[in-house]
Formats: structure tokens, C-alpha cells, sequence
């Protein structure tokens, strides 16, 4: 059975020829740096989760190109109930972790090429779609962990790919020869890269006739030559090299753990090549991917959002404050909040419709409402933890102050609120709490998947305001001309 243990991926990872920068140094292996090894506990738990008979239904799936049993995050979604279950997926390792487990972006980017390349074959007879199965047929009986990357770094926003003063601030192709392309450039915000398997490089922008050298979608092994990975930097997150329960969320830290992956000349050869200069095509690509990842943020938020949820209610408990009618109703705000982004998303997956390749998207304005409203209670749920909590989140002593022997018993005295909890306890909450709602958290949460604005538009153009114009002439001034009034149901971007 193609499912890896998650021994199995870490030592996958193990045998990787990476080329890595931590801290500005090269190091010799990301899995044994502190930096990275909580990112990967996370990536590990959702191939253990694939093992457990209970999580079985949610965690894998049947591929629909060899009929065997495989793991969720690399299968291509056959119906809205495969939709739905991505998202129960979703909250259900957002529960167990408490952070970002990293693989949807290589999931959503497998599908979006899925369901491009069908296309791109339909409307210019080529073979792409042939070519990324048999790639996909790899990464489903390998069980890879795919890091999808989009986002450019753009260079001046104002000016289109190939208006910018740099050519490279978009990924694009710099040399063309019978057996593959050359490509340069690099990817932001890349999450989980480090520590996968394989780079799935899809445009992040929509392009236009003269800019094919910048419609490239390729798979390039992390370990290729030219790839060069460079972390990026969390709030507080020094102290995983201090170890103790100053860290927050010990074993599987805060967010994805993004870097910025550069391509300096990397060659990718035709078979791992499924995009090659149809600009016409990209536009798609992109709103296929953002689709479905917009999304998932009602799962996995929702997961994250139930262990903070959890946190405060304990640190209430902890402080006495439990049976207070007040605290008690912001504790409903924050689960009113978080159960109404896990009800968007799993509508926009029940009403899922099928694509021309047979896959199923997700019903786009749902899902833009999902991830616009994720941009506001990630905040807001953060901001009445902040408040239930304390003052304390900001000012409380260190482990080293609690285990030092002269001012350990000083700590404890004055920091303990119900005498039925210990200040460790106290204290271990307030970290989880300060660093799942602290700077690094927040942003993910704004612009992961694309920022608020991108939603908005989304938004307009699927509200079809000129019917919504038509119900209001109907209801106000009775007339019975109804035809054409959208029903309410599946929503299909062609419907517009
Ligand atoms: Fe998955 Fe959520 Fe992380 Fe995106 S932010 S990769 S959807 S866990």
C-alpha cells in the first residue's frame, strides 16, 4: 500500500541532497535542526494519521488511476464528497497539532495541474495531461510531499512580468532545448519547502500574449541542482533552540515553517514539464488553485482555533474566572466565530461541481467568504483570547526563572491564581496562547491563500449583482418576471 510511515518520510528526507540556509548558514541536514524538526513532526503526524483505522475514511482516499488505496494529500478530488472530507481532513490535523501541516498547497497545486492540463490538451491537442499523470502516478505511489509554489516576488507591483525592471521577479523559462527548459527565478512564502520532496513551481499570476517565456508549470525535485532554499524568520522562534515550554507549541511550532526557494538555471526535462508558454491557460490555473485553498482554511483554522479555544478555556479555569457569565459568552464568540468558517467551507465542498477533466471544484464564493472571513476571526478569536487570558500573556516569567532555585519558588508564589493548577501549567498555556496569536500567526492568516482583496473581487464577480438587481425590481415593484434568477445550489463559474 503507497503509504509512507512517518519514519519513513523523515528518512526520506534524510537522503535528500538539499541545498538549505538557516539562520543565514548552510546546513548539512534539515532534519536534525531545531529550527526545522517541529515542521516536520507536523508533515510526520499527517502520514501517521493515514495508519490509524478510526482517521482512515478522512485521511485517504481511492486514486481514481489505480485503484488503490492512497494518501488524501496526493489524490485528485472525484466529488464533492471527497471535497467535504478534505475538509474534515483538514480540521481533524488542525486539532491534533495546533499549527500548519504544510501539504495542501502541493494538494491544491496537483489538482489545479490535473484539471489545466486537460484543458490545455482539449484546446491545443498536446500531451500535457497524459505526461502529469504519469508524474502524479509517482507521487501517489511514493506518497511525496509535494510544496506547491506560486507567489513571485513580483518586483514592482505596479508593472506586469515582462514589464519588470529584473525579469526574474516572476519564475520564468531562459533557455528552451529539444529535451527540457532552463528556469530562473525564485518563489516566496514557500510553505513546508524545506522539508518536502518535490517543488511543484505553477505562475502566480495571470498572463497575456508575450509573456510565454513566464507561463512555465514544472516539477523540480527540492534537491535538484540550482535550488537553493533560504528559511524564513517566526516571531520568538530563538527560543526552539532553548527548548523548554518558552517555545509555545513544542513539537510542532507556529505555521508552516515558509522559505524562499530560488532557481538559479535549474533544468527541468519534458516529462516533468505540464505548462510550457500557453498564457491563455494560466489565469485559470491560478483560480483553480487559490479556489480550493481558499477553502481550506475553514478546516484548518477551525482545527488550530479548537486547541486555542481549548487553551483559553483551561487558562479560565486556571485564573477562576471559568463561571463567569461574561467570559463564558466570549468563549461562545470565539466558537460562534470558528464554527461558522468550518460550516462555509464544508458548504462550498457539498456543493461542489465537476470540471471538464471530471474533478470537482469547490463553489467559489463560499469559499472566498471562507478565507475573507478567516483574514477577520483569526484576529478577533485571537484578540478574546488576549482578553480572557490576561496581561500575563505579555509579561510572564521564563522556564529558566521557574527552575532557577532562587527566585523559582518567588514565580510561583505570585503567579498562582486557582491553587488547584500549578504555574507551569499557567504558564505553558500563555506561551501556546502568545505564540499562536502572535505576528507571524496573524499574517498567515491575511495572506496565505492570497490577501483580503483578491477574495473581494472574487467575490463581486460571482455575486451577480444584476440578478440580485432583477429580485429587488420583483419583490418591490411585483413584477412576475423571474427568468434567469440564479437558484440557490451549485454555482458554477459559467452560470455568470
Ligand atoms: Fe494547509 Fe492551512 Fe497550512 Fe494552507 S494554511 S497549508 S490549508 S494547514
Amino acid at each position: 500500500m503507497p503509504l509512507k510511515t512517518p519514519e519513513e518520510y523523515v528518512e526520506s528526507l534524510r537522503a535528500l541532497d538539499l541545498r538549505a540556509y538557516i539562520g543565514g548558514e548552510l546546513v548539512k541536514s534539515v532534519v536534525d535542526s531545531p529550527m526545522i524538526a517541529p515542521h516536520i513532526n507536523t508533515v510526520a503526524k499527517t502520514y501517521e494519521l493515514a495508519h490509524i483505522p478510526e482517521h482512515r475514511d478522512v485521511m485517504t482516499a481511492v486514486s481514481h488511476l489505480t485503484g488503490e488505496r492512497i494518501h488524501r494529500y496526493t489524490h485528485m478530488f472525484q466529488s464533492a464528497d471527497d471535497l467535504v472530507k478534505k475538509i474534515q481532513m483538514l480540521r481533524l490535523l488542525g486539532q491534533v497539532t495546533g499549527t500548519c501541516f504544510q501539504r495542501c498547497v502541493g494538494l491544491d497545486a496537483l489538482n489545479a495541474t490535473y484539471a489545466v492540463t486537460y484543458e490545455v490538451d482539449q484546446a491545443n491537442g498536446t500531451d500535457y495531461h497524459e505526461r502529469f499523470k504519469r508524474y502524479l502516478l509517482d507521487v501517489q505511489s511514493q506518497d511525496l510531499m509535494l510544496a506547491g509554489a506560486m507567489t513571485d516576488p513580483k518586483g514592482h507591483r505596479a508593472k506586469r512580468p515582462s514589464e519588470q525592471e529584473d525579469p526574474d521577479a516572476f519564475v520564468r523559462v531562459v533557455e528552451r532545448r529539444p529535451d527540457g527548459v532552463v528556469i530562473r527565478g525564485a518563489k516566496l512564502h514557500n510553505t513546508g519547502g524545506i522539508n518536502s520532496h518535490e517543488v511543484l513551481v505553477l505562475p502566480g499570476t495571470g498572463l497575456i500574449p508575450g509573456e510565454e517565456d513566464w507561463a512555465i508549470a514544472c516539477a523540480v525535485p527540492a534537491d535538484a541542482p540550482g535550488v537553493t532554499f533560504i528559511f524564513g524568520r517566526q516571531s520568538n522562534d530563538s527560543r526552539k533552540l532553548e527548548g523548554g515550554c518558552d517555545i509555545g507549541n513544542p513539537r510542532f511550532g507556529v505555521v508552516g515553517g515558509e522559505a524562499m526557494v530560488v532557481f538559479e538555471d535549474v533544468f527541468v526535462p519534458n516529462e516533468r514539464i505540464f505548462l510550457n508558454g500557453e498564457t491563455g491557460h494560466v489565469g485559470q490555473l491560478v483560480n483553480y488553485f487559490a479556489t480550493w485553498h481558499r477553502a481550506n482554511y475553514g478546516g484548518c483554522k477551525g482545527g488550530n482555533a479548537d486547541v486555542l479555544i481549548g487553551a483559553t478555556a483551561k487558562m479560565t479555569k486556571v485564573l477562576g474566572t471559568d463561571k463567569n457569565a461574561v467570559v463564558k459568552d466570549k468563549l461562545i464568540e470565539m466558537i460562534h466565530m470558528n464554527e461558522t468558517t468550518y460550516a462555509s467551507a464544508i458548504g462550498a465542498s457539498a456543493m461542489g461541481y465537476p470540471l471538464p477533466c471530471g474533478s470537482y471544484m469547490v463553489d467559489a464564493m463560499m469559499a472566498n467568504t471562507v478565507k475573507l472571513n478567516i483574514t477577520r476571526n483569526v484576529y478577533q478569536i485571537g484578540r478574546l483570547s488576549h482578553d480572557l487570558s490576561g496581561g500575563f500573556l505579555a509579561t510572564m516569567p521564563d522556564q529558566k526563572a521557574l527552575e532557577n532555585p532562587e527566585i523559582g519558588h518567588l514565580v510561583r508564589k505570585y503567579h498562582t491564581a486557582n491553587p488547584e493548577y500549578d504555574v507551569d501549567e499557567r504558564i505553558k498555556l500563555g506561551r501556546y496562547i502568545e505564540n499562536m496569536t502572535s505576528v507571524t500567526t496573524l499574517v498567515e492568516a491575511m495572506h496565505g491563500a492570497g490577501s483580503p482583496q483578491a477574495q473581494r473581487i472574487v467575490m463581486l464577480g460571482q455575486a451577480q449583482l444584476d440578478k440580485k438587481m432583477a429580485m429587488a425590481d420583483q419583490v418591490i415593484n411585483g413584477t412576475d418576471d423571474v427568468a434567469g434568477l440564479p437558484l440557490p445550489g451549485r454555482r458554477r463559474p459559467a452560470d455568470d
